[in-house]
């Protein structure tokens, strides 16, 4: 596996392996690897692409400066599990690399962005959208491997990719979960072992909620029932709890024909802030 530091290593490697008919797969990670991001590149390469991960904590996503510095780094470990399950090239840039000066640019995705995480995470998504847009340069891939974890952020990328002609193919991968049920996440290890053992509520609340949605309990009453339910454990601190449209996040006030559901919840758990979902 190769390993890049620097834009100009990733342009040059790109522009090669395009050179001599190999197809790229791209998966950004912000690193603490875990079993869902290995599914991703693991799913790339069972593709047939050759994958390019990156490993970058890309500071300007983050609205909260000790989520910042406590977020966990195991570039090592990282580097290792990587090239175990099958990934061609990793790119783990510094700050300075990535953001020689900082952005001018301001992204903006209208409704999409207000609600959920945009709207609990002021300038989460405008951070987000620029790494993207830099990495999609950068690499240059043909597909682009994206976890179903953050709903979100896949509906925003998607928009970015149409609004900006990336020639490239998005792939969303399912969540990958614990046997309980929680959703892996980088931030579960800095869980203590109590917050631990709480936390697979969150995925019980959402999959009592979406079978309430399919026998058609009203919107409003699912997210009233599933607050109540996450108030029962008092180590959560519930930020939202959404019950949206699929395609354009918006809440939902009843339910529409032919329109997919997504429920969407953020809580925080002993200092750690997780956020899950389910389409029904
Ligand atoms: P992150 O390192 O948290 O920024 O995540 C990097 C990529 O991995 C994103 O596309 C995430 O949606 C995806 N991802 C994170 N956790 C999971 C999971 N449990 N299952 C599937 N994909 C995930």
């Amino acid at each position: 596996m190769h390993v890049f530091t620097t834009a100009a290593e990733l342009r040059a490697y790109s522009e090669a392996a395009r050179s001599a008919g190999r197809r790229l797969a791209l998966v950004p990670t912000m690193g603490a690897l875990h079993n869902g991001h290995l599914q991703l590149v693991q799913a790339g390469a069972a593709a047939g692409y050759d994958v390019i991960a990156s490993i970058f904590v890309n500071p300007t996503q983050f609205n909260n400066s000790d989520d910042l510095r406590l977020y966990p780094r195991l570039p090592e470990q990282d580097t290792a599990l990587l090239a175990g399950a099958g990934c061609t090239a990793l790119f783990m840039p510094t700050v300075a690399e990535m953001y020689p000066q900082p952005t001018v640019l301001h992204f903006d995705f209208g409704p999409l962005e207000r609600v959920m995480e945009g709207a609990h995470r002021p300038g989460h998504f405008n951070g987000v959208a620029t790494v993207v847009s830099k990495l999609f340069h950068l690499a240059r891939p043909h597909a682009a491997y994206f976890g179903q974890k953050d709903f979100q952020q896949v509906a925003l990328v998607r928009q970015l990719i149409e609004d900006l002609s990336f020639d490239l193919e998005l792939i969303v991968y399912p969540t990958v979960r614990e046997v309980d049920g929680l959703a892996m996440s980088s931030r579960n290890r800095r869980l203590s072992a109590e917050a631990r053992a709480a936390a697979p509520l969150l995925y019980r609340v959402l999959t009592q909620a979406a079978e309430q949605v399919r026998q058609g309990v009203a919107p409003a009453e699912v997210q009233a029932l599933a607050q109540a339910a996450l108030a029962t454990e008092p180590q959560f601190t519930p930020e939202y709890f959404e019950v949206a449209d699929a395609q354009t996040l918006q809440p939902l006030a009843q339910y529409v024909a032919g329109c997919g559901v997504v429920l969407c919840v953020a809580a925080h758990l002993s200092g750690v802030r997780l956020i899950d979902n389910v389409v029904v």
